[in-house]
């Protein structure tokens, strides 16, 4: 495997694990993809239903000076953190959540060619709200069928030789087992991921490039 540097310079150090095979339409991987703010538009929706509750949300520092708990960064001297579970228990919350422009049309094409697997946490560990995100991917991501779908917290333990993804955490701990893509948020600016993204449109090349990468 040629050597992969990452942001930091580091040297990826994968291990063997990671395994691009060969298939029909070429080589292909098995990719896991992450779905609140990275298939959907987390962040911009949150702010809409703070301000629905009669809130401020200080965008500029969340622009600035992201971090993961976004409920830091509502204006109140109420308890954030009771707000913001509010709005997350709230399930038209997240039946208005809209995708990320671009994910649809190239999650669409990548699935033809490898394994995709879409790897979530619900906000609550509980039916309703994994039920919630099999429906909203059936509304958007109709060609992603139900046994492509996973539920998990520990996203790093799931098999996979690729993972897109936001969360920092999830990022940092899937370093050592695949190759990972981080979808640019405020808040994980310093997560030293392989590769990162604003824009869905190249992924598809970072693909292309990986599968070069992978002997
Ligand atoms: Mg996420």
């Amino acid at each position: 495997m040629a050597p992969l540097l990452r942001e930091n310079g580091e040297s990826a150090k994968l291990p063997d694990t990671v395994r691009v095979r060969a298939g029909p339409k070429g080589r292909i991987m098995r990719i896991l993809v992450d779905m609140d703010g990275t298939l959907n538009e987390f962040d911009s929706h949150f702010i809409l239903y703070v301000k629905k509750l009669g809130y401020d949300f200080d965008e500029y520092d969340f622009n600035h000076n992201g971090n993961w708990d976004i409920s830091q960064f509502i204006i109140t001297s109420d308890n954030q953190k009771k707000i913001m579970n509010t709005i997350c228990i709230d399930m038209s919350f997240w039946d208005t959540i809209p995708p990320i422009p671009g994910a649809i049309e190239v999650l669409r094409d990548i699935n033809k060619k490898h394994e995709i697997k879409i790897v979530t946490t619900p906000w609550k560990d509980d039916e309703k709200f994994r039920i919630n995100k099999i429906k909203w991917m059936k509304k958007y991501f109709s060609f992603i069928g139900r046994n492509q779908i996973i539920f998990s917290n520990k996203k790093w333990e799931v098999p996979g030789d690729v993972i897109i993804e936001d969360k920092p955490e999830t990022i940092v701990n899937s370093n050592e087992f695949m190759y990972t893509l981080c979808h640019d948020q405020p808040y994980n600016k310093n997560c030293n991921p392989d590769y990162r993204f604003s824009n869905w449109n190249v992924v598809p090349g970072i693909l292309q490039k990986i599968e070069r990468e992978v002997k």
